[in-house]
């Protein structure tokens, strides 16, 4: 089985805010989940460090599923919400996010992981690959003679199916599925 060499890891660009308005582009790469740790210390080091220079900035970020800047407080809360699901649920969780369709938690944008996982139905080639394995599962057809099951309706029962279900691109390739509750 190939293993996905994507990176899920949340991490924010932080600059200082006063070299930025400046001009110049003074900051590093750093873990989202401890984004609110940095300090102009760490983004300076020793020499430059001045006193109008307290501010920092995240002026990039990458798997944080919203765009553009923000505070290294705002990409901490981000970091740590994406960090509650496992690594390899990591992708589903951002595009579900991206879809604007997800569930937020209490009054910020950041998703409700348990209603996340509650939902995720998993990655699949197509929604059809989904709606068979499901069949298959739940014995859709168990009871049903062999030469009679070769004539149900796949399209048609596969279409009332999706009602219930929400797919999202996995930008890897195939969707992602989540249960509609
Ligand atoms: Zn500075």
């Amino acid at each position: 089985m190939a293993t996905t060499a994507i990176s899920t890891t949340p991490r924010a660009w932080i600059g200082c805010l006063a070299c930025y308005n400046a001009g110049r582009l003074v900051g590093d790469w750093f873990d989202a989940v401890t984004a609110d740790e940095v300090t102009t210390y760490d983004v300076h080091g020793a020499h430059s460090r001045a006193d109008s220079h307290d501010e920092l900035w995240v002026m990039d970020h990458e798997n944080i599923p919203v765009k553009g800047e923000m505070s290294p407080a705002d990409a901490a809360a981000w970091g740590r919400a994406i960090a509650e699901a496992d690594e390899h649920l990591r992708p589903a969780l951002l595009a579900w996010v991206e879809s604007g369709d997800y569930v937020a938690e209490g009054n910020s944008d950041l998703p409700c992981v348990p209603d996340f996982v509650e939902r995720y139905c998993g990655e699949w080639e197509s929604f059809e690959d989904y709606a068979r394995e499901l069949a298959d599962e739940t014995g859709l057809l168990d009871e049903i003679p062999e030469a009679i099951a070769n004539y149900f309706d796949w399209d048609s029962w596969t279409r009332d199916l999706a009602f219930d279900y929400a797919t999202h691109d996995n930008p890897e390739d195939g969707v992602f599925v989540f249960r509609v509750m």
